[in-house]
Order: structure tokens, then sequence, then C-alpha cells
């Protein structure tokens, strides 16, 4: 695995063409976890598929899309047309370099516009003839197997039982004591088009913290590289079949 630690002659050294670049968000979580989470869970996610694949695991894209946290001091966003930009110059760059595999790792649910960028950005590529792959895959994809390790699934969104449990095992020194909240936020994620997180929770979570548990966030990492790696093999497999498929006719 290379990162930005090691040096041109090392990158040289490398017949890696697959490069991962974990996005997240610097944004409120609530009294108890820092305005990194999303970052940091990101930047520990891409570590561990990088050392798996052997990629260069770019340093965490920290500042993206975070505008329904914006009322919180300690929130920093892009718009979202800026951070589709960006990530379109960093996969540009990526490719003029020799890398024909970028993995988006996606450790923040606002950041929807990094899937219109990519499915826009992997036609640019084809039609111009040049092989690139690019694939997104975001942190819920443990969603269908969350329930083998947390009590809740639904409604736990943004620093509930899921993340504080992920912070609890990588950063127990970033983990305060959360404050109850009288209601629990039950809306549809979707009501972020229309409301600050502010306006909707009493201390900024929405979710269950009072279940994490630093055990149930060892397992959750160790489930969201699992399903990461089904993700990507299956995504493969595909492709394969569909080359065949083409080749075929
Ligand atoms: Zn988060």
């Amino acid at each position: 695995m290379l990162t930005y630690r090691n040096n041109k002659r090392e990158f040289e050294a490398s017949a890696s063409t697959v490069a991962i670049l974990p996005v997240g968000a610097v944004e409120q979580h609530g009294s108890h976890l820092p305005v990194g989470t999303d970052a940091m869970i990101a930047q520990a996610f891409a570590d561990r598929i990088g050392t798996i694949l052997d990629a260069y695991v770019l340093p965490v894209l920290s500042i993206a899309s975070s505008i329904e946290h914006r009322e919180s001091k300690g929130t920093v966003y892009l718009k979202a047309e800026t951070l589709g930009l960006v990530i379109r110059d960093i996969i540009e760059s990526l490719h003029y370099s020799g890398y024909r595999k970028v993995i988006l790792l996606n450790g923040h649910g606002g950041n929807w516009i990094l899937k219109p960028t990519i499915r826009q950005l992997i036609r640019d590529f084809q039609d111009k003839g040049e092989p690139m792959e690019i694939v997104l895959i975001h942190n819920s994809v443990v969603v269908k197997r969350q329930h083998e390790v947390t009590e809740h699934v639904a409604h736990d969104l943004h620093a509930g039982e899921k993340e504080t449990s992920i912070m609890m095992y990588l950063h127990p020194e970033l983990v305060s004591e959360y404050v109850p909240q009288k209601q629990a936020t039950t809306v549809p994620q979707d009501y972020m088009d229309y409301f600050d997180v502010d306006d909707i929770t009493e201390d900024g979570y929405w979710g269950f913290p009072e279940a994490a548990t630093p055990e149930k966030g060892e397992k959750l990492m160790q489930l969201m590289v699992e399903c990461a790696l089904d993700y990507l093999r299956e995504l493969d497999e595909t492709r394969e079949a569909v080359r065949q498929r083409k080749g075929a006719t």
C-alpha cells in the first residue's frame, strides 16, 4: 500500500494502478463525537481496503458536503457542485499519472453528489476511449448485514449507535458522554433537503449512541471491509460477464 508518505521512487517501483479516495465530512456530530468523525472513519476504512488491494490510499478529502449542518459552529462544507468538480479533478489527475481504477470510499451520507458525478465521469472516459474504472462505495454498504452487530439499523443515521461504536473503537480518546435527547428523530432522511439537522434534533445526533460499544465498532469495521470487498468482487464478475457477452455478439 502506498500513501502520501511515500516518495517518487517508491511510486515508480509499484505496479499497482488502483487508487482509493476516502471522502468524509467536517460537521457537528453531537456533543459526544468530534466534527471529523466521518473523515476519520472513511480514512480507517480506506486504509484497511488499501492494505488488502495494495492500492494507493489518498489522504481523506475531509471537507465535503455538509450544508445540512451549517448552523453548527465547527461545520465546514463545500457546495455540492464544488465537491463534484473536486472529485472530477482528482480522478482525472490520477488517470493522467497512470491509475486505471479509483475507488471512492464515502463516509458521509450528505455527499450525494458523488453518485451523479461518477455516473457522468465513467461515460466521459468511455467516450474518450480511455480505460478507467471508477467505483463508489458508501460505508452504508454494511447496511444489509448491520443487524448482525447493532441493535438499531433504522433511524441510526448520524452519530448514533453505528458511528459512536466505530469511534469508540478507533479513537476512544475523542469520544465524550452523549447528551440524552428527549425524543428520537424519526423523520425520513430526505428531510435533510428541507431542514437543517439543528432544526430536528436536540443535540445534533440522529440515532442511538446509548447503545454503542467499542466491540460493536470493531465488528462493524470488519463487516464494512467484508461488504466492500463483496461489492468489488460482484462488480468485477458483472464486468467480466458483460465483456464476454459483448465479445460474443
Ligand atoms: Zn457521521
